[in-house]
């Protein structure tokens, strides 16, 4: 008689224990959502955020010369953000060769930042990084690529893979920008000054400039590979322009003026000099050197050798690191491009080369495959 009604009691406590289950199941299932939800929204705002702070990074370092290109009203990055589909194209290996090795072409469109855009299409193995910094150092001559690139921009790059520390040489670059309603141009080519060669735009005017030699820190150098402000270099941005350079390549003080100190703080600057410049209202530095010629206090006339480049201090590769301070303040950091301490020039392609140069133009442009 007692066994019906326990099996009774039995089935309830089953039924309760069902009914639980299921309330339990249904809140885990609700609050995983709601997580779920919540981190994602934020992964959002995250995103937002941390490119509104870039834009201000970008706006309180006023010391900065801006391009002389730079429109007065840039709308930030943010607004312009739309989803962007990748052209699932080709990294293509051509037949093409330009100097006995092989041509490769790459398309894609602007997502985010040219480093991950870059590494969207080449992984950190093949060296997106390095194929970034290359396309960001020639891109610096355009625009300012934190500021002024947009989702959806174009670039078509040719290339080639070198077995050195660099990596990549580019040989073209074409970049549309939406900002600018215009496509930046660059061509590689170095016939008619071997050994010495740049980037050219479609008409045969270099891309980088150069100032005039009698002023120049330093008369031979590869390339510049960073420009004031070049936030690459830190957070901060880059404080000089970089030269590329053998070791031992001889330095000058572009301006007269007296050394005021040398060999400061080495283990970051390694060898150096201060000029202080009165008359120009401005001090010129130069870092990394392998050799300092001249002592504290020393009158320096315009033009004359100070020392001699190097790799000294903290640097990757031989350098001339070459700034420009203002004079009052340290802070005020002026562009030997941009700024009116230097005249700066472009070469030329010389008119019989012209057509040696549209022969590479067309070789580099059958490199890339439209996807
Ligand atoms: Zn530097």
């Amino acid at each position: 008689m007692h066994i019906p009604t326990s099996s009774l009691h039995n089935q309830d406590i089953q039924k309760k224990n069902k009914f639980h289950f299921g309330f339990v199941f249904l809140f885990i299932v609700s609050v995983g959502l709601n997580v779920f939800l919540l981190f994602f929204d934020r992964g959002n705002n995250i995103a937002v955020a941390s490119l509104t702070q870039n834009a201000e990074t970008l706006s309180q370092t006023s010391v900065i010369e801006p391009p002389e290109v730079l429109p007065k009203e840039a709308p930030a990055m943010q607004a312009v953000i739309e989803p962007v589909s990748f052209t699932v194209s080709s990294t293509v290996s051509s037949e093409q060769t330009y100097d006995g090795k092989a041509i490769q072409s790459l398309n894609f469109r602007i997502r985010n930042s040219l480093n991950f855009s870059v590494c969207k299409r080449i992984t950190r193995e093949n060296g997106c990084a390095a194929l970034s910094a290359h396309l960001g150092r020639l891109m610096a001559w355009f625009m300012d690529i934190k500021k002024s690139m947009r989702n959806g921009d174009s670039l078509d790059v040719v290339y080639q893979r070198l077995d050195g520390p660099e990596q990549f040489k580019i040989l073209k670059l074409s970049y549309k920008s939406q900002l600018f309603g215009k496509t930046f141009a660059a061509y590689y080519f170095d016939e008619f000054d071997h050994g010495n060669g740049g980037y050219f735009d479609s008409e045969g005017n270099e891309i980088a400039r150069r100032i005039v030699e009698a002023q120049s820190p330093i008369r031979h150098y590869i390339e510049i590979t960073s420009l004031p402000g070049d936030f690459r270099k830190g957070p901060g941005g880059h404080s000089g322009t970089d030269f590329k350079a053998e070791e031992g390549t001889p330095v000058y003080s572009g301006f007269s003026g007296k050394v005021l100190r040398t060999n400061w703080n080495v283990r970051a600057n390694g060898y150096c000099v201060e000029v202080d410049h009165p008359k120009l209202g401005i001090k010129t530095l130069y870092l990394h050197l392998s050799r300092v010629k001249v002592r504290r206090g020393q009158t320096i006339k315009a033009g004359e050798q100070i020392a001699e480049s190097g790799n000294t201090g903290r640097t990757f590769a031989p350098h001339l690191h070459y700034e420009i301070q203002d004079r009052k303040n340290k802070k005020k950091i002026y562009s030997p491009f941009t700024s009116k301490y230097h005249k700066s020039y472009t070469r030329k392609i010389p008119p019989h080369h012209h057509q040696a140069f549209q022969k590479t133009v067309s070789l580099y442009n059958s490199a890339i495959k439209e996807s």
